[in-house]
């Protein structure tokens, strides 16, 4: 019949309007900023960068590579790289960000900078309580804002942060098992060379003293 639709829709949302009365499960808003609804896992506002371990400066995952900077389409990010390289969060040398800004002004919130971070360094934030009356410089997050824990990731995306670990781990797994079994090669090679006895010097011919 014409109409059904509307007459459940409006059914539904009576019982909710006159339920919300008696019942909290039917209140579907809060009285914020005092009650805060909480986040949730698929949440997304500004990027913010990881760092491992209790060093947001050592432990940033971040080298610097850039792609975020270039692949970002507003082009809120400004990176400046390091002249010295360093151990990155896998013992690895490389070079770190001496300034990586972004500006939240301009972000769209796209997550492009985090699907093309080769990585895993830099993630989407659930913070979204931002306002300042600074339009320029109270929006534009430095390193040092934009570096937050690990455990702050597995916290505000556990599933996801987990899924990045494990694979974290593998990836360094393997790593340190190439770097052994190449390590292992070069061993068995100089054992080998050290085995082999040395050629015995070619004589050397005499001159016939006629000739001379
Ligand atoms: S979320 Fe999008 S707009 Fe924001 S910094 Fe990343 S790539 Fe740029
Ligand atoms: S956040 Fe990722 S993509 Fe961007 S510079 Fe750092 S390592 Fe490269």
């Amino acid at each position: 019949m014409l109409g059904t639709g509307i007459l459940k829709g409006l059914k539904v949302t009576a019982r909710n309007f006159i339920g919300s009365y008696f019942d909290e499960e039917r209140l579907t808003t809060v009285q914020y900023p005092e009650e805060r609804l909480p986040q949730k896992q698929a949440a997304r506002q500004f990027p913010f960068l990881v760092y491992d371990g209790d060093d947001p400066e050592a432990g940033l995952r971040c080298v610097a590579c850039q792609i975020c900077e270039r692949e970002c389409p507003p082009q809120c990010i400004y990176i400046v790289k390091d002249t010295v390289k360093k151990p990155d969060y896998m013992g690895k040398m490389q070079f770190q960000p001496k300034i990586f800004d972004i500006d939240v002004s301009i972000c769209m919130s796209c997550q492009i900078c985090v699907e093309t971070c080769p990585f895993d360094s830099i993630k989407m934030d659930t913070q979204f309580e931002l306002a300042t009356d600074d339009r320029f410089e109270g929006l534009i997050l430095h390193k040092e804002q934009l570096a937050k824990s690990n455990s702050y990731y597995h916290q505000i995306h556990p599933e996801e942060a987990a899924e990045v670990d494990a694979r974290l781990a593998a990836a360094k797994a393997k790593a340190e098992a190439k770097a052994k079994a190449a390590q292992e090669a070069k061993a068995k090679a100089a054992a080998a060379a050290q085995q082999t006895p040395a050629k015995a010097p070619a004589p050397v011919a005499q001159k016939d003293p006629s000739n001379q």
